[in-house]
């Protein structure tokens, strides 16, 4: 469904009641830096207004670190329905506690913070269960529970497919709810492991979780982002005998292989499947797709999603189908967006194969838990950290993440309010200056 179509349909629907808007005050007379969501591979850094308090549960808060996800990806490519001109995008952010409504009881001026980035209540049933993404209370779109029968939370900078709140690609964010959907950061965590608590790390870790990873048993990962490598450390920390990661990017293979896992690059083994049986004579026990919908290798299925006869390709399901070892588990943590055509369903029954959708991760159930392996170094995010620039560069990083240029794994982006970089992180890099400093992880 394109854009257009999209936001015609939710206007005729009405959007969902919600109890926090997405409709931000601004304050007077002050502007910030922001990246905007124009069209198809256009996105822009613009002067915009600073949000204000707008509702007695938000914090304003000052950004000091944020980055771009590879989920971000869709919305860079019109993929996402709902998806509004002058959104601003971003769901990964952190900083400092600027100003505080009338009813925050947790926070005060000057606390450092991670947010999550899904927006909770805090108070449904899911909510009280720690599903924070699964809020039934905070998103507003309408087309989604048409579409899926009930919508996920709200998400910071997702498009009014996923609420319509403005996001953290900025240098000011404004935070609904925020006792729920903030969690402070002690002082011995800096900045660049901090970050990455909003959204890939809890989402990894779910990610093993949903696929069953245990001691001993052997875990296939599709796609080496952020997510996909991630996926991978946590399946080593949990004890599992092999681990194989497939991507064709060598910079993302070099570093799974550092990590100890036997890598397979799908450009130059195309029989994945035969690749893996080699390893794992009976199938593989876990499966992980962290690759996503939009990413075809064969033709059939370039031509069914370029001609809109598909939305998603179930290529790389399809695959783990058939590698995964009889009564073995598959999770889908990549993301999907609606319908796929020639599902390998046959195979999923014969080999009693469990398949979960991993959800979009309920970071907060986790963040606790993850915040003290950050602490007591046991998990270090900064892994995979490749690059740093400039909230100024966005566009240009967009651009150059796109098209997995210069090596970039997982950026830090900075902004007025940052620290200097920690002490074994990258350097500040410049699209612009032409001064892209060689990636430190992947050599
Ligand atoms: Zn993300
Ligand atoms: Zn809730």
């Amino acid at each position: 469904m394109n854009t257009f179509v999209a936001n015609k349909a939710e206007e005729k629907l009405g959007d969902r009641p919600t109890v926090t808007t997405n409709k931000s005050k601004y304050r007077q007379n002050e502007t910030m830096l922001a990246l905007r969501w124009h069209g198809s591979r256009d996105v822009r850094v613009e002067e915009v207004p600073v949000p204000a308090i707008t509702e007695p549960k938000d914090v304003i808060c000052k950004v000091t670190g944020t980055t771009v996800c590879g989920s971000d990806l869709h919305l860079y490519h019109k993929e996402i329905m709902q998806l509004q001109k002058g959104e601003i995008l971003g769901h990964e952010w952190m900083g400092i506690v600027d100003e505080v409504g009338s009813e925050v009881k947790k926070f005060k001026k000057g606390d450092r913070v991670v947010a999550s980035f899904q927006i909770a209540c805090g108070e449904c049933s899911f909510c009280k269960e720690g599903l924070s993404s699964m809020c039934d209370r905070t998103n507003s779109s309408r087309l989604q529970e048409k579409l899926y029968g009930k919508p996920f939370a709200g998400l910071f900078g997702y498009s009014h497919f996923a609420g319509g709140f403005d996001g953290g690609q900025a240098e000011y964010v404004r935070c609904p709810i925020a006792d729920v959907n903030l969690l402070k950061i002690p002082d011995s965590v800096p900045d660049e492991k901090a970050l990455y608590l909003s959204d890939i790390v809890p989402t990894s870790y779910h990610a093993t979780i949903c696929a069953d990873v245990k001691d001993g048993k052997s875990v296939a990962v599709w796609g080496l982002g952020p997510v996909g490598l991630f996926s991978c450390k946590w399946s080593k920390l949990a004890g599992a005998r092999r681990v194989i990661a497939i991507d064709r990017v060598p910079a993302r293979l070099a570093l799974a292989k550092k990590m100890g896992c036997h890598v397979i690059n799908f450009d130059e083994q195309s029989d994945v499947v035969s690749q893996i049986y080699k390893l794992e004579p009976e199938g593989v026990d876990c499966c992980i797709d962290a690759a996503a919908f939009r990413y075809t290798k064969g033709l059939l299925h370039t031509v069914e999603r370029t001609m809109a006869l598909e939305t998603d390709s179930s290529e790389t399901p399809n695959e783990m189908l058939r590698a995964v070892r009889k009564f073995g588990t598959i999770s889908l943590v990549a993301d999907y967006a609606a319908m796929t055509n020639q599902f390998l369903i046959g195979a999923l029954m014969e080999k009693g194969v469990t398949m979960r959708g991993c959800g979009q991760a309920p970071v907060q159930k986790y963040w606790h838990e993850l915040l003290e392996k950050i602490e007591s170094g046991e998990f270090d995010p900064t892994i995979i950290l490749s690059h740093r620039f400039k909230v100024d560069e966005f566009s240009e990083l967009y651009d150059a993440f796109d098209k997995k240029e210069h090596g970039i794994i997982k950026t830090f982006v900075q902004t007025r309010f940052s620290k200097p970089p920690s002490k074994g992180t990258p350097q500040l890099s410049s699209f612009k200056a032409g001064d892209i400093k060689p990636s430190a992880v992947a050599t």
